[in-house]
């Protein structure tokens, strides 16, 4: 495809070539056994990403069908779970899991910060807990949790741990067998097509250890049909079996597209992403742009950007747009204060330079003095000397 734009809002992110060609292949029965094998390699490599032994779910959606799967298959009406939220995304789980009878409490950072351990840990002697929910990095502020912290405590407590990798999943580790603080491991991770793994929207994606499995085996009956999982496991350990048609068309992407992680590898794909953020952000500041987030608690993937005094939020945004460059805008009390950059996925460092030139000269549009020069040597020395 020519003349891309260069889609750097915070999902959907920018689809390689291989991608679209893998999504625009000839659309084949789902029971159709050259199909059913792409299925199942696509399911195969699902449980590489997050190196489980459990069991994954590959199915039409979005990352909040994800979330709600995540919920409605491992905690019951009348039982409480805790969400701690750095955002507007962390507080989807409120109302989500209210929509079922759920219990919710909530912890809730200042947006730009982070809830402490200390903070969760107190909460969490409180009340006992089905599961605890924590968004990886959260798409409305660019804070991401400490999961080398969160993930001890919240089993420690005996709550199943889910946390929502919208975001991070293909970008950020999540390894589902690594045993946090010694012994302790993730339970769910959930997340959808459109973002670090860079394909187009569409599929939802969700892992479940054996023991969120056990969870569910010991509900029997759940509010869900659609997004009952027990529903869907028959397919996905056959995936020539029949519950609802698979979007076939973007299974052979996501396919695709996970080859492309693998092969990437995720310590590498982990690195870039550290290096991408702080590279992006490191040459933003050049221009007077502040990040809402300290960096010491700010997202791989994505950044939540402060305007300098007078830079106006609509002009500048269009701007950009006239010059090939999306970026989204602030959301919630953020909205007209500050913009948001995706950073993630299969971005190129080519991408990142133009966008950081092309920045500034909407900054110029404004009025506002830029050393551009000076902003793209360092992202370009920031990203070279960290990624190779
Ligand atoms: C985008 C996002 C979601 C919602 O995903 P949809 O695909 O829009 O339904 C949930 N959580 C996080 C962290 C997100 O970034």
């Amino acid at each position: 495809m020519k003349n891309k734009e260069i889609l750097l809002v915070p999902g959907p992110t920018p689809v390689l070539d291989d991608i679209y060609e893998a999504l625009a292949s000839e659309t084949r029965g789902h029971t159709d056994p050259r199909f059913v094998q792409i299925y199942k390699r696509a399911i195969d490599n699902t449980k590489k990403l997050f190196n489980t032994d459990g069991e994954v779910f590959v199915v039409a959606g979005s990352g909040t069908l994800a979330m709600e799967m995540a919920i409605v298959n491992t905690v019951k009406a009348g039982e409480r779970i805790l969400v701690i939220s750095h955002g507007f995304f962390g507080d989807r789980f409120i109302l989500l899991a209210k929509s079922f009878g759920i219990e919710v409490d909530v912890l809730q950072a200042e947006w730009g910060q982070r809830v402490s351990v200390q903070v969760v840990q107190n909460q969490l002697s409180k009340h006992t807990y089905k599961a605890v929910t924590v968004t990886h990095a959260d798409t409305s502020t660019g804070v991401s949790a400490d999961l080398e912290a969160l993930v001890p405590v919240i089993k420690e407590a005996g709550a199943l741990a889910i946390v929502d990798g919208v975001v991070a999943t293909a970008a950020l580790q999540e390894d589902m067998s690594k045993a946090y603080g010694g012994k302790h491991k993730i339970d769910i991770v959930l997340t959808g097509s459109q973002k670090a793994i860079g394909v187009p929207p569409g599929l939802a994606i969700i892992a479940f250890s054996p023991q969120a499995l056990a969870a569910r085996e010991e509900m029997e009956q759940v509010p869900a049909y659609y997004a009952d999982i027990k529903n869907w496991l028959p397919i996905m350990q056959d995936p020539g079996k029949y519950f609802a048609t698979p979007p076939v068309n973007l299974i052979y992407a996501y396919d695709t597209a996970l080859e492309i992680v693998l092969k990437e590898g995720m310590a590498k794909r982990e690195a870039r992403h550290i290096a991408y953020g702080r590279a992006i952000r490191t040459a933003l500041r050049i221009y007077g742009m502040t990040p809402l987030a300290e960096e010491n608690v700010a997202a791989a993937t994505l950044s939540c950007i402060q305007y300098p005094e007078g830079v106006e939020d609509t002009k500048f945004r269009s701007d950009l747009a006239a010059r090939g460059v999306i970026v989204a805008g602030g959301l919630a009390h953020l909205a007209g204060k500050t913009f948001r950059i995706g950073h993630m996925g299969n971005t190129t460092e080519d991408q990142l330079e133009q966008a950081i030139r092309i920045i500034g000269e909407a900054l110029k549009e404004q009025q506002y003095e830029v050393d551009i020069e000076k902003a793209v040597d360092v992202l370009h020395h920031l990203l070279t000397s960290n990624v190779k």
